[in-house]
């Protein structure tokens, strides 16, 4: 399934895509993104060495460029759509509420549906 058919789309690893804004894939689509799998859903990361160091970089915080102590949040529900009107920075305390929030009225799980992911 594919929420923008126009979206280009960078390639992760095991078979997933992410949706970025066109001018995200400009800078963004090269190689070595890959999916990761949390309690809260699938992400797209990067993995680099820092002195010696495995980090992750994730997608939605290298597009937002998103200080330390915030969180993007994925409106819709779809962890791999990056477009940027589908991310919204939080902090993490908002975001809680905002997923406790989704859970109880129902309209897409707090946790991300994992089965809907690939796209
Ligand atoms: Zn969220």
């Amino acid at each position: 399934m594919r929420y923008c058919l126009l979206c280009p789309a960078i390639k992760l690893d095991k078979g997933y895509r992410a949706l970025v804004d066109p001018e995200d894939y400009v800078t963004l689509n090269r190689t070595g993104w890959k999916v990761k799998r949390s309690k809260h859903g699938l992400y797209a990361i990067k993995y680099y060495s820092d002195k010696g160091h495995r980090k992750g970089m994730y997608l939605s915080r290298r597009i937002k460029g998103t200080e330390k102590d915030l969180i993007e949040h994925h409106r819709n529900g779809y962890t791999m759509d990056y477009r940027k009107e589908n991310l919204q920075t939080m902090w993490p305390k908002d975001h809680q509420v905002e997923h406790q929030r989704k859970r109880i009225s129902g309209i897409i799980g707090g946790k991300a549906r994992l089965r809907d992911q690939r796209i």
